[in-house]
């Protein structure tokens, strides 16, 4: 089964979540209030599975960021801060080093100014899961930042530069974009649309804002921001960035946060997401990325 298929299915169940739900499942984040009328929350869940999302000789504290930072980043892909975390994990009897871990883990939530708050340990065999949730808040100002909310007319811009985080190890070490949503926030309120961390490639998240959106995103292979080693292609369609890729009514900023930004598209009306190539064809980005197989 895909995970794609998978997340449908729990995506059609949720039809009726009662009030307090204000976005359900289909997005970087739950929005939740607590009480009537009250403050909306955040809500974010991952896992981190060894063999799949790190190898057995990733250094620990490399693993303990990851795990932590994937959620993070679901928290800025909302424009939010984070409040606190949750961590839960699944350990291979043979490993040794849980508490170790477990530490690491509330050092970088801490680096990010989210507190680990509580957890649990099981004991199995098979691979170690690491499972992460996080809980944060919206931009005082502009409310959670959604992929249903790019208009006919936006710009498509995405932070830092993509592709090849998988062979440089920057899928170990990103630095997830707080600032950068938060100042995106401040800076542009309802000017700014939609917006999604790129976890599954560029090419098939941007798909993801159209789909939710109602709305057709065309990118420029052209325009794509590469990292080091990384073509157009591998910019589109390589997994684990975590830069934002977000939808802007007006002028784009040239950075945010220090973080350079780069205009890649447009939204119009129609539906998916279509890449121009050097060649001037248009293909799908959207059947560009990644699907975990599971
Ligand atoms: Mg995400």
């Amino acid at each position: 089964m895909r995970e794609s298929e998978l997340l449908a299915h729990i995506y059609q169940r949720s039809t009726s979540l009662g009030e307090h739900v204000v976005v359900g499942p289909g997005d970087d984040c739950a929005v939740v209030r607590l009480t009537d009328n009250g403050p909306a929350a955040l809500l974010t869940t991952d896992q981190l599975v060894e063999g799949r999302h790190y190898n057995a000789d990733t250094p620990l504290d490399l693993v303990a960021r990851k795990a932590i930072a994937r959620s993070i980043s679901d928290i800025a892909a909302m424009g939010g801060s984070p409040v606190c975390a949750l961590a839960a994990a699944t350990i291979n009897s043979e490993f040794t080093q849980a508490n170790e871990l477990f530490d690491a883990m509330a050092r970088w939530a801490l680096r990010w100014s989210c507190p680990l708050v509580g957890g649990d340990i099981a004991i199995a065999d098979g691979p170690t899961v690491l499972t992460t949730t996080v809980i944060g808040t919206p931009h005082r100002d502009r409310g959670a930042v959604l992929r249903s909310q790019a208009r006919s007319g936006d710009l498509v811009c995405v932070t830092g530069s993509l592709g090849n985080s998988l062979a440089t190890g920057r899928h170990l070490s990103f630095e997830p974009r707080l600032l950068e949503g938060a100042a995106l926030c401040d800076a542009f309120g309802n000017k700014l649309g939609a917006m999604i961390d790129l976890s599954d490639g560029l090419g098939r998240d941007a798909g993801r804002i159209a789909a939710a959106s109602g709305v057709r995103l065309t990118l420029e292979s052209s325009l794509l921001p590469r990292a080091e080693g990384a073509d157009w292609r591998s910019a589109l369609q390589d997994g684990e960035d975590y830069e934002l890729c977000f939808t802007l009514r007006g002028e784009a900023p040239a950075e945010l946060a220090g973080t350079p930004v780069t205009v890649v598209g447009v939204v119009d009306a129609g539906s998916g997401c279509r890449v121009r190539t050097p060649d001037g064809e248009f293909i799908d980005g959207a059947a560009m990325g990644w699907d975990h197989e599971s």
